[in-house]
């Protein structure tokens, strides 16, 4: 690890201990704190307990350059609002350890992780005990019953609610860009959606703690909701893989499909044009059997990235299926801007080198190339997606009967259903919203 770091975690956790040590004493533990404490443990144990599968998966798709979120907040925020300091730091610990034996899969464990992950809740926790001592009509405890004093309380609540988020989320984001200086400030903040996750569960907390404290009968009722939410969360995650190829990193044929609809609705509103260009790598199964199936996927991936890096940020690209890419480009001008650009790619590709593996290096030739359809709308017989692809689709095949490495457009002035040439059979795309 850089030497940052490991100075970062170590003085993370070394503030932790004496963050701890220090509210430690502030108030004493009495006998109805201790049932307190008792029933929000048992509800967290259950909750985790019931939650460790979605969690675990969740972890494992999770990306490397995010900080994780979850909602062990709604037992630990809950407590350091109605417990005294100490009985909080244990929660954080409890809930910490818990999910850290249960969770989290035995191989992947890296236990000064979650050692600092934990630690910076300890600061924050120690810090929202700071602003709720201060400024709580009652401390430790719930809102005031009256109106002004108890919306006065909750903006106290909220701001400690929102100090502790923040240290936490910040520290662990200044540890994921002190260990990967390569990373992006957009990568880290990938998931930030999820943040949301993150004030529901504070928000429970401080249901949580009301509940707890009044009438603990109802407490499994907020296990009940957490166990049953956290189902949904799952759907984002799964959201988000259907709309990324996991090969090439881009979007999906269904998603790709659902946007250049959209695009197309769009130019027809507006009257402006838009491009459609289909990409289809020459001879690609020489490639695979000359230099195996892995080599064909990294030129896939290498492909994806020019692709990417020669549109503009208004277009989108997909992975079609196999080896075909389809872009869309709204308000691409004419006909001739769209030929420049799809010249442009064709030239690009042919000039990325993915070197073979090694034992293989003198297998044959491992340059490669494209041919590129286009079509625009609007022009003679487009006027649905569909059709558009049909006119990118067999200028492509005309492309390729060109001799390959070349770019056709389709004639605006030659009517595309004639003379169709058979399609090459691929798969349909998902319907949209599938
Ligand atoms: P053409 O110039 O006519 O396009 O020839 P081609 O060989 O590129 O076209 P063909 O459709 O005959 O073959 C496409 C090949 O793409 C066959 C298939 O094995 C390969 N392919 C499809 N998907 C993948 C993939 O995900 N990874 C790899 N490595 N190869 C793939
Ligand atoms: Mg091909
Ligand atoms: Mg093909």
């Amino acid at each position: 690890m850089p030497r940052a770091v490991v100075v970062l975690v170590l003085v993370v956790d070394v503030v932790a201990v004496l963050t701890s040590v220090w509210t430690a004493f502030l108030l004493p533990v009495e006998g109805a704190d201790l049932t307190h404490f008792a029933i929000l443990l048992a509800c967290a144990s259950i909750a985790i307990e019931l939650t460790r599968h979605i969690e675990r998966r969740r972890q494992h798709e999770r990306g490397g350059t995010v900080a994780y979120i979850d909602t062990k907040a709604v037992w630990s925020f809950a407590a350091v609002l109605v417990l005294p300091p100490v009985l909080a730091t244990v929660m954080v610990l409890f809930t910490y350890a818990l999910a850290w034996s249960r969770v989290k899969p035995q191989a992947q464990k890296l236990p000064y992780r979650w050692v600092f992950s934990c630690a910076t809740v300890l600061i924050g926790t120690h810090i929202a005990v700071a602003v709720l001592s201060s400024g709580m009509s009652s401390y430790p405890g719930v809102p005031s019953g009256g109106v002004w004093q108890g919306l006065l309380d909750l903006g106290v609540v909220i701001a400690a609610a929102t100090i502790r988020w923040a240290i936490n989320v910040g520290l662990v984001m200044a540890a994921i860009a002190a260990a990967k200086p390569t990373v992006t400030v957009r990568e880290l903040f990938s998931n930030f959606g999820e943040q949301m996750l993150e004030a529901g569960a504070m928000g429970l907390g401080l249901v949580a703690a009301a509940i707890v404290v009044t009438n603990p009968v109802v407490m499994p009722g907020i296990v009940i909701a957490m166990v049953a939410l956290h189902r949904g969360i799952l759907v984002n995650q799964y959201q988000q893989a259907s709309r990324i190829d996991a090969k090439t990193g881009l979007s999906t044929a269904g998603w790709w499909h659902e946007f250049a609809d959209q695009s197309l609705a769009h130019a027809r509103d507006r009257g402006t044009t838009l491009g459609l260009l289909i990409v289809d790598l020459d001879h690609f199964k020489r490639l695979n059997d000359t230099f195996g199936h892995p080599y064909g996927d990294l030129v896939l991936k290498a492909v994806a990235q020019e692709l990417i890096a020669e549109i503009r940020d208004e277009d989108a690209c997909g992975r079609w299926g196999g080896e075909e890419f389809v872009i869309v480009l709204p308000d691409v001008g004419d006909r001739r801007n769209l030929r420049n650009i799809a010249q442009r790619i064709r030239r690009r590709i042919q000039s990325v080198v993915v070197d073979p593996p090694a034992h293989l290096a003198e297998a044959g030739d491992a340059t490669f190339t494209a041919s590129v359809g286009g079509a625009i709308y609007p022009s003679a017989g487009v006027n649905t997606l569909d059709e558009l692809l049909l006119a990118a689709d067999t200028a492509l095949y005309a492309a390729k009967n060109g001799g390959r490495n070349t770019v056709r457009i389709s004639d605006p002035d030659l009517p595309v259903t004639a003379e169709q040439p058979a399609l090459p059979q691929r798969a349909e795309p998902p319907a949209p919203g599938a």
